[in-house]
């Protein structure tokens, strides 16, 4: 469903993603981790063209990337990204911010959209919060709403840049098991996180981040019980 090969990413003279290459099949749930700056949200972002690549190609179902104009809007809709800090729009309602993407880019009526929002927000377990304004929620809360509107614009998969590491530890669990679910249902999913518990009971693959490498690409139970590399052994004795 997705797909890189060779990508190299700049920013001047720092090079960020070095020969990226990495193929997410439909359904698949990947989990990317590695240290601080080793290129996991440029690679999430370079996936969405919210960044730009200096070589190689990412495909979407065998086809490049839109650059510009209203296929990349579809594409932003068809491969949703869920950021650390939710990213919900302030002065709109819980309910406003998962219907407005609908009516915007699907197209659809007011009424309709609402409909599918609420039935989201039922999904997601924040259905009694649609009229509130999101910062009279918990951040828990929050993220399964930014949850809900990604889900609304009906995408082939979902980008996760560190979703639970801005929450308090009594709500990562409750964000948590809501991308636990999806994964069930057959969502494709990268997810980057420090949740080695998530990693290990939803991915299918762990792929491993140094210095804007893939160092190492794997199925968790082989990855947690014997990393290869020096880099990951470091990295798991610091973190587990
Ligand atoms: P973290 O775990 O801290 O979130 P990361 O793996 O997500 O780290 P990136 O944010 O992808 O790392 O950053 C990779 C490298 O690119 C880092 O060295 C970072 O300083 C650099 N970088 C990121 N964004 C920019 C930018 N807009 N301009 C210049 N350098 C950047
Ligand atoms: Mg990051």
């Amino acid at each position: 469903l997705i797909e890189l090969r060779d990508v190299n990413k700049y920013y001047g003279e720092l090079h960020v993603l070095r020969d990226v290459g990495l193929t997410v099949g439909k359904g698949e749930v990947v989990v990317v981790i590695g240290p601080s700056g080793s290129g996991k949200s440029t690679l999430c972002r370079a996936i969405n063209r919210l960044e730009t690549i200096q070589s190689g190609t990412i495909l979407l179902d065998g086809r490049p990337l839109p650059a510009e104009g209203k296929a990349l809007a579809r594409l932003r809709a068809e491969v949703g990204m869920v950021f650390q800090s939710f990213n919900l729009f302030a002065h709109k309602t819980v309910l406003q911010n998962v219907s407005l993407g609908q009516v915007k880019v699907r197209g659809r009526g007011k009424a309709e959209a609402d409909r599918r929002s609420r039935e989201l927000l039922e999904r997601v377990g924040v259905a009694d919060q649609a009229d509130k304004f999101p910062a009279q929620l918990s951040g828990g809360q929050q993220q399964r709403v930014a949850i809900a509107r990604a889900l609304a614009m009906d995408p082939k998969a979902l980008l996760f840049d560190e979703p639970t590491s801005a929450l308090d530890p009594e709500m990562i669990n409750e964000v948590l098991e809501v991308m636990r679910q999806l994964a069930r249902e057959g969502m494709t999913m990268v997810v980057v996180t420090h949740e080695m518990g998530f990693a290990r009971s939803a991915a299918n693959r762990v792929v491993f981040m140094a210095d804007g490498r893939i160092v190492e690409d794997r199925s968790p139970q082989e990855f947690f019980s014997d990393p290869r590399s020096e880099r990951a052994r470091d990295f798991l004795s610091k973190i587990l």
